[in-house]
């Protein structure tokens, strides 16, 4: 099935919810960078948690999140527009830990904990909007919680989930995002928090098939919901030939001339998606030749 994602308000409009299939799209990132498990949970739950986060935003917009917590996996990118489009990688896609107390990918010893979550806002004008905050675990869903709380002043409860098969394919991943308005109830609060304390872990009912719907449905009661959209959601990368093109006569006549002379080609690699662009002899001349410096 391909991965969407729902947004929906709840009690009478005080609740935002947004939940969300997100296995095709991690399996994805996980096929172009060869993550090993844990590396592939800890990028997996940022893509997750990421393209939420995105799809409340409008048009053109998009974010970039930087995790960064001085593990071993080193530095999680995501990138993840208001269309339901995203794209990451990692320093080190070769990372794996054996399960830690709870059964589970251990992400926090893979991201570490010593360090920064940043989302950079990209609304499409010349300012750019920036937050920060220290990670207060490591395994993610907590930290995008701390941020949307800290940051944004959204009270917010964020769970992601991965799970890795044995020849390292991504079995399933998801998550849920629910978020309070200021008019929110004191018993819708107190309703909800229970109910977060009770249910499974998400990645449990991620295990067991739950849909999207399913998973507000079983944190908030089906009765007390209304989905506004459904949307697709996927890995995508926007990089092309042209745009490393471009990079290159941004460097400048005298570096291009250099790579002709030294190796007579170019190979160029895209981060986020892994494509290799290469550029002859006769095609690097040509870019030379556009370059204004
Ligand atoms: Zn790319």
């Amino acid at each position: 099935m391909n991965d969407y994602l729902i947004k929906a308000l709840a009690f009478d409009g005080n609740v935002r919810a947004y939940a969300i299939s997100s296995t095709e799209m991690v399996a994805e990132a996980q096929r172009r960078h060869t993550t090993w498990p844990t590396a592939s949970a800890a990028m997996g739950r940022a893509m997750t948690a990421s393209t939420m986060m995105a799809s409340s935003l409008k048009g053109q917009e998009k974010i970039t999140v930087k995790i960064e917590g001085g593990g071993p996996v080193g530095a999680i990118i995501v990138d993840a527009d208001a269309e339901g489009h995203t794209r990451a990688y990692v320093s080190n896609p070769h990372v794996h830990f054996d399960l830690n107390e709870q059964g589970k990918l251990d992400v926090a010893s893979a991201v570490g904990r010593d360090g920064f979550l940043s989302v950079v806002k990209d609304i499409g004008m010349r300012d750019k909007f920036t937050g920060q905050v220290p990670l207060v675990s490591g395994e993610l869903g907590e930290d995008f919680t701390y941020y949307l709380v800290t940051s944004e002043q959204v009270p917010s409860s964020v769970g992601v989930g991965v799970l890795v098969n044995p020849d390292n394919t991504i079995l399933a991943a998801g998550g849920f995002m629910i978020q309070l308005l200021p008019d929110a109830a004191e018993e819708t609060i107190k309703f909800i928090e229970k109910r977060i304390q009770n249910i499974p872990p998400i990645s449990k009912l991620i295990e067991q098939g739950y849909s999207p719907e399913e998973i507000l449905a079983e944190l908030l009661g089906e009765e007390n919901i209304k989905i506004l959209d459904k949307m697709p959601v996927s890995f995508e990368c926007s990089c092309s030939k042209d745009r490393f093109a471009n990079g290159i006569i941004g460097l400048g006549k005298e570096e291009v001339h250099k790579m002709i002379e030294e190796d007579g080609e170019a190979e160029t690699v895209c981060h986020f998606c892994n494509a290799h662009y290469h550029f002859s002899k006769k095609e690097l001349t040509e870019l030379a030749s556009q370059t204004k410096v």
